[in-house]
């Protein structure tokens, strides 16, 4: 990756809460710097609906827990050069496998029958259905990079685009670890 160029970025979370986006975002004032550099051409905090193709920097948070996941998963791998798994949902499968113990029958009634009061059923649309395991991102398309962390901390981000930004291979354990 060249080190002049500005370079595009694009982001996503499968079965994650949100907070290694929150993370980035606490980022705070030097998003403003990151913005005179980096593109964000897709993300949750943009308005784009689509991810276009050749995007230089893909950053997955999450676990993939159902059939949206992959197809995501899947379409980041084949549309971004370099793919980061960010947080551990993303690297290891972290709180999302914990149903992986249970049936998925027990899954679907646990949310969907036993703790509803109005109305228990199982979805028929609208949900995506469960995958029968919830997997960590390289175990269904490579990645680039792993980011330990729940959330990798704002400075652990700045860290990795920074060293990606400058054309080196950043090496996060030096700056985070899994539970961090
Ligand atoms: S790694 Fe932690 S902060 Fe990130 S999505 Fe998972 S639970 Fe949330």
């Amino acid at each position: 990756m060249s080190a002049s160029t500005k370079i595009t970025m694009a982001t996503a979370w499968l079965d994650g809460c949100s907070g290694c986006h929150m993370s980035f975002l606490d980022l705070d004032e030097r998003l403003i710097t990151l913005a005179e550099k980096v593109d964000i051409v897709y993300s949750p905090i943009v308005d784009t609906k689509e991810l276009p193709e050749g995007v230089d920097v893909g950053i997955l948070e999450g676990a993939v827990s159902n059939e949206e996941d992959l197809e995501k998963a899947k379409l980041f791998r084949s549309r971004c050069k370099y793919l980061i798994s960010l947080g551990d949902c993303a690297v290891t499968g972290n709180v999302p496998t914990m149903r992986n113990t249970f049936d998925l029958d027990e899954v679907y009634d646990r949310a969907f029958v036993e703790n509803v009061q109005c109305q228990p059923q199982r979805p028929t649309e609208e949900v995506p259905p469960l995958l029968e395991t919830v997997r960590p991102i390289h175990h269904v398309v490579p990645v680039d990079l792993v980011v330990q962390g729940c959330p990798p901390s704002a400075d652990t981000i700045w860290y990795v685009l920074t060293e990606l930004m400058a054309g080196r291979t950043p090496c996060p354990t030096e700056v985070t670890r899994f539970g961090a």
